[in-house]
């Protein structure tokens, strides 16, 4: 009878149906090639303009609907031709919605002409959950420390590479982000995990970040919630974004 069930049934359904067996462990599961695991979501990759089915567009290009200002009231930065841009002096941006481990696509051009050098060039950036820095800076052809350059995580990590375009060019970044895990007691159980495409290329792979972004400090974690709001940095310098989208990352 078994191995007729075993022909009609998947291994967890076959576990619950024999008693006395074991549940298997998660991994195990399915056999290989099992035609009852359930595929995947099917979801439309979208494309340049488009994206995909399952994301949560932050700005779409025509309204700051999705961003509050960080010290309160309505988002004070422009919306002009499909993009927006830091106006200077009013502020960082937080997200309305939070988010913890996902998938975040964003992009951004610095000002041209340039102005200014190192870090007074084109700098902004973009905090994960509020606290995880992405450097966003002009890093064509303007030296600063390297652990503060373009898709730097900021104080911690440079870049790979510099894959910079020049000023007024859009680049994008595609981030993969794992929020860092606490216990009960809010003692640090796994770090902050960031992966980094800078305009396509790779420019952290895995990366365990060493705590929150700190300025001319060592980084360290603080316990926070689960889920907390990304914040566009107003540096001074009107660098324009659009095209921001964010895909959640359940855990399998
Ligand atoms: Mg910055």
């Amino acid at each position: 009878m078994e191995a007729r069930l075993r022909q009609l049934v998947s291994p967890a359904v076959l576990a619950m149906l024999l008693p006395g067996r074991p549940l298997p462990l998660d991994a195990q599961q399915w056999s290989v090639h099992d035609m009852d695991r359930p595929p995947p979501q099917a979801v439309d990759p979208g494309s340049v303009e488009r994206p995909p089915s399952d994301a949560i567009v932050l700005f779409g290009g025509k309204d700051l609907s999705q961003w509050q200002a960080k010290r309160g009231g309505p988002a004070g930065w422009k919306v002009e031709g499909g993009y927006f841009e830091v106006v200077p002096g009013s502020g960082d941006l937080v997200s309305v919605p939070g988010f913890g481990d996902c998938q975040l696509h964003l992009e951004w051009a610095t000002p041209v002409p340039a102005r200014g050098e190192g870090q007074d060039r084109g700098n902004s950036g973009v905090f994960l959950m509020g606290l995880y820095e992405v450097q966003i800076l002009d890093s064509y052809r303007n030296r600063t420390y390297a652990d503060g350059q373009a898709g730097a995580v900021y104080g911690q990590f440079p870049p790979r590479v510099n894959v910079s375009r020049p000023p007024g060019a859009w680049q994008e970044y595609d981030i993969i982000f794992h929020r860092p895990r606490f216990d009960a007691s809010g003692r640090l159980r796994r770090p902050a995990r960031m992966t980094v495409f800078h305009n396509g290329v790779l420019v952290h792979d895995g990366v365990e970040l060493t705590g929150a972004t700190a300025h001319r400090a060592r980084a360290a974690y603080t316990a926070h919630a689960d889920r907390l709001p990304l914040v566009l940095q107003d540096h001074g310098h009107p660098v324009r974004y659009r095209n921001i989208w964010v895909r959640e990352l359940p855990r399998r």
